[in-house]
């Protein structure tokens, strides 16, 4: 699974599933970030309240 990570707006897309209702498109490009480490992304979830995206929840 791929994640689009939004430092914008502290919000985690995957990849497969994010689509225009996401709104990361309006975040400006060095704050969006590509991983594929699911570790990663429960760690901004827990440490920096992140959240993950509802548009993206399959
Ligand atoms: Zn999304």
């Amino acid at each position: 699974m791929n994640y689009l990570i939004d430092h914008e707006t502290k919000s985690i897309h995957r990849t497969s599933f994010a689509g225009d209702l996401c709104g990361f498109h309006t975040s400006s490009l060095e704050n969006r970030e590509f991983t594929q480490s699911i570790a990663y992304v429960d760690q901004l979830i827990n440490e920096s309240q992140y959240s993950k995206c509802e548009f993206c929840v399959s």
